[in-house]
């Protein structure tokens, strides 16, 4: 099969004294996501997504939050490793698609800044990343902003050459 796709999904609760770091960028905001690394949700579900997409478990399994080596840990290296090693199993990505559920802040500004972020970590154009964000409606635990939760699928496609996976 020369595609696969994989999807991931995280949420983390929103605390003060903490920044709020998603998709690699630290957003302004009055409170931040908590968690044993940066909490940074939406690399946590676009790498899930890649881990997916390999058939290679959570990021729980490859990342466990038990482990002090991740205290605190800038997310960013979670996905750039997870990335070499689908290079190395012969595959790329083609296309992202991330949702981030936040009621606060206004995600309008830094969406763009995400994707490119995104994008650049990947190592794939611009137009192949997308990045949307919803309000909570003001219900539930996000519409509280008691937490930001985030969704992301991608496609990855087999590099051309022989593979042995
Ligand atoms: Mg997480």
């Amino acid at each position: 099969m020369a595609i696969r796709v994989g999807s991931g999904h995280d949420s983390h609760r929103l605390a003060e004294g903490r920044p709020l770091i998603l998709g690699g960028i630290t957003i302004p905001h009055n409170r931040g996501l908590v968690g044993h690394s940066d909490a940074d949700a939406v690399l946590h579900a676009v790498t899930d997504a890649l881990l997916g997409a390999l058939g290679l478990g959570d990021l729980g399994d490859a990342y466990p939050d038990t482990d002090p080596r991740y205290l605190g840990a800038d997310s960013r290296l979670f996905l750039t490793e997870t990335l070499t090693k689908l290079n190395q199993l012969g595959w790329s990505v083609v296309n992202l698609d991330v949702t981030i559920f936040a009621q606060e802040p206004k995600f309008g500004p830094v969406k763009a800044a995400i994707r490119d972020n995104l994008a650049a970590l990947l190592g794939v154009p611009t137009d192949c990343v997308n990045v949307k964000a919803k309000t909570g409606e003001k219900v539930g635990h996000i519409g509280r902003g008691e937490a930001i939760a985030t969704h992301a699928v991608v496609l990855i496609e087999r590099l051309p050459g022989e593979w042995s996976v």
